[in-house]
């Protein structure tokens, strides 16, 4: 229970937010009585911004001026692996195109009274073959997260390294548990370097390469998984892809499954202390911001004109052409087809492997911080995973609040559907209600929620997903191709080897 006085601050906060006061049992205000309820959203604070790239979707057949400026390399799109490309690039002249606001795509951040938090991707595996240097040379600072640093919630319990020393805590049955356990041993020798599951597929063992011909469902019951040893796993994979592994290629769902058992880093900020410092390193005159691409279209000269419009996602802006000698789409592969002329017509097939899901990332604001892990899977419940930022060391909020971050995934074309279609004010009821239920310490100090969503960042691959994801992200003409769903998985290393190739692609081209 907090101490804090009832400031004037307090005050105008809740009078602008419009909240109800009502008596309520679990006070912070205690004896007082009166409570106060949470600010909660009525609107969406931050999402992405798709009014031109939809208008492409649905054919726009836009008027193309002639191209006004030009370069080497036009790079579109500013998540993580197009700012790996641009800063590869360095020697090369080039404009990296961006439709929000700002870079960093998936990998962004935000910070409130000192404590970063992301927006979007916060966990990976540290620096491992074959990015050392790529990680030595940002020197960004990662955090081990521990096995006991994560937890499971459900039927009134949260247990503590459910993948480790807590894995026979779980309230499941003993035969759920010990397959559960035969399991997860055959996932931490996926975790090996050399004998395991990695990228690239091709140079996997035969019987690893296998399990691309089945979904994960199937592979759940290969392992003799039960209906709670089949939720718990797919919890995990929706942590990571957001959605089950009912569609999955078993060999994705595997790796993924592999990569939690592995060691786990992230930093204050998550992805976006990479993208921060990528982006740093590329000069600010190579960068355009607010300039959504709506065609890239190879001309019979050589040059690629890439045309888009100025002035923000958003808004119909003016129409603007660059003409550059090579471009790399640093984009989802569905936008690709809609923007790159002729590619949809030479690759009608290509995207039969893919379904993208829609993800709702929530920052809970509480009057003051509770000790809980840093990350939370509670499957039953309507969030399912919850990340507490503030518990990463020097990352507390100055003013002793707390924070957390609450990821609820949308699957396929019907979750996004109903994402886009829900009532705002109601996702945040949902959210503290939960919230109140997972750690009862917050119960009466949810102070604010704050709300993003995002419609395409995560991917569910196929079985039969690597022959596809080959082809699809092969060159096409000068165009070259980045974004982490080249590899079938939006994960960090796929974004930074996808921008890496993209780069030798580029030079490749540039040489011809
Ligand atoms: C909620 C959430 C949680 C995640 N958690 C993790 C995690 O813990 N670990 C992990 O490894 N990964 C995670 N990810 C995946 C994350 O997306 C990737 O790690 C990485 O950020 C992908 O980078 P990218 O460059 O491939 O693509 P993106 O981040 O998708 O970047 C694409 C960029 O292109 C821009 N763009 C799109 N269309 C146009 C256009 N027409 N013109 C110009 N610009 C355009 C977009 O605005 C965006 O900035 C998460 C993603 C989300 C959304």
């Amino acid at each position: 229970m907090t101490n804090r006085k009832f400031t004037r601050r307090d005050c105008l906060r809740f009078a602008v937010g419009g909240a109800v006061t009502l008596p309520f049992a679990q006070s912070v205000w205690g004896a007082r009585a009166q409570a106060v309820l949470p600010q909660l959203p009525k609107s969406f604070d931050e999402i992405d911004h798709f009014d031109v790239t939809h208008r492409v979707r649905d054919g726009w057949q836009a008027s193309i001026p002639e191209p006004t400026s030009s370069c080497e390399v036009a790079i579109v799109g500013g998540g993580i692996s197009a700012l790996t490309a641009a800063w590869r690039l360095a020697d090369r002249k080039v404009m990296l195109l961006e439709k929000e606001g700002e870079t960093g795509g998936n990998s962004r951040g935000r910070e409130f009274e000192g404590c970063r938090y992301a927006l979007g991707a916060f966990m990976n595996q540290g620096p491992m073959a074959p990015f050392e240097d790529f990680f030595r040379e940002l020197n960004v600072p990662l955090v081990e997260v521990h096995g006991n640093q994560h937890a499971w919630a459900g039927n009134g319990r949260l247990v503590r390294d459910p993948l480790g020393q807590g894995l026979g805590r779980l309230p499941f049955a003993r035969t759920e548990v010990k397959a559960l356990e035969k399991a997860t041993q055959l996932l931490a020798s996926y975790a090996k370097p050399k004998e395991g599951i990695f990228f690239p597929r091709a140079d996997n063992t035969e019987s690893i390469r296998a399990l691309d011909r089945n979904t994960m469902w199937a592979e759940y019951q290969r392992l003799g998984l039960g209906a709670q040893g089949k939720q718990f796993f797919d919890a995990l994979i929706s942590a990571r892809v957001g959605d089950s592994g009912e569609m999955l290629s078993a060999w994705m769902g595997s790796y993924l499954l592999s990569s939690a058992v592995a060691r786990n880093y992230t930093a204050p900020g998550g992805h976006a202390v990479f993208s921060e410092v990528l982006r740093s390193r590329i000069p600010a005159s190579s960068v355009r911001t607010s300039f959504t691409v709506i065609r890239v279209a190879q001309q019979s000269s050589d040059k690629v004109w890439i045309t888009g419009v100025r002035g923000g996602a958003g808004s119909e802006g003016q129409l603007e052409t660059i003409e550059a000698d090579t471009a790399i789409m640093g984009v989802p592969k569905f936008y690709c087809m809609h923007m790159v002329e002729g590619l949809r017509q030479a690759r009608p097939n290509a995207l039969t492997q893919y379904t993208y899901n829609a993800y709702l990332v929530a920052q809970v604001f509480l009057r003051e911080r509770i000790d809980v892990p840093f990350e939370t899977c509670a499957p039953n419940n309507f969030t399912r995973f919850i990340v507490a930022p503030d518990q990463l060391p020097g990352n507390a909020r100055r003013d002793g609040g707390g924070l957390l971050t609450i990821y609820i995934p949308y699957p396929r074309v019907a979750g996004r559907a109903m994402l886009y279609a829900a009532d705002v004010k109601a996702l945040g009821e949902q959210i503290v209600r939960d919230i109140e239920s997972v750690y009862p310490a917050a119960r009466g100090k949810v102070e604010a929620v704050k709300l993003h969503r995002w419609g395409h960042p995560m991917l569910t691959t196929r079985p039969g997903m690597d022959d596809a994801l080959e082809k699809v992200r092969e060159s096409f003409g000068r165009v070259a191709f980045a974004h982490s769903d080249s590899f079938g998985v939006t994960g960090l290393y796929s974004a930074i080897w996808t921008g890496m190739d993209a780069e030798a692609e580029a030079r490749a081209i540039l040489m011809s």
